[in-house]
């Protein structure tokens, strides 16, 4: 009645083979030397990377966004033309922002689908507030590139 007096730990699993509680961390039971598939990680295709540059360069994106609108009302203040096309294209960096941060959080799940929203993010940006977008830019182009890549 081994198993039943032994009290689980939160650090502990059952083996998938025999039953017997194991670490969580074993790869083979001691008990009967079957492989724990489901306690190795699969960390060899994990996005991580990507996930961070998605979510930071989409936050920068957002802050560029809103810094284009500020300098677009001053300059719309001060009578300027094109003002309102600085404002306008604040708002489409802030959305393209939310897109890489979308894209960045997807990057575990889909690297293909988070690939190509950080890519068009990091694009597009450029052509709504040009050099504004300089930084999220390239954090969101390198985060996408390495999203697509395939591992
Ligand atoms: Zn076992």
């Amino acid at each position: 009645m081994e198993e039943m007096t032994d009290v689980p730990n939160t650090d502990d699993a059952y083996c998938i083979s025999c039953g017997h509680i194991i670490k969580k961390e074993a790869e083979i039971c001691p008990h009967c030397g079957v492989r724990q598939k489901e306690n190795v990680p699969d960390n060899s295709k994990s996005r991580t990377g990507e996930m961070i540059l998605g979510i930071i360069g989409g936050l920068i994106g957002i802050i560029a966004g809103i810094f284009a609108i500020s300098v677009g009302g001053i300059a719309g203040a001060f009578g300027m033309q094109d003002a309102s096309l600085v404002v306008g294209g604040g708002f489409g960096a802030i959305l393209l922002g939310i897109i890489g941060i979308v894209g960045g959080a997807i990057a575990n799940k889909n690297n293909k689908y988070a690939g190509y929203l950080m890519l068009i993010s990091g694009i597009f940006g450029f052509i709504a507030v040009s050099a504004f977008w300089i930084i999220s830019g390239l954090i969101l182009i390198i985060g996408g590139a390495l999203a697509l890549r395939e591992k």
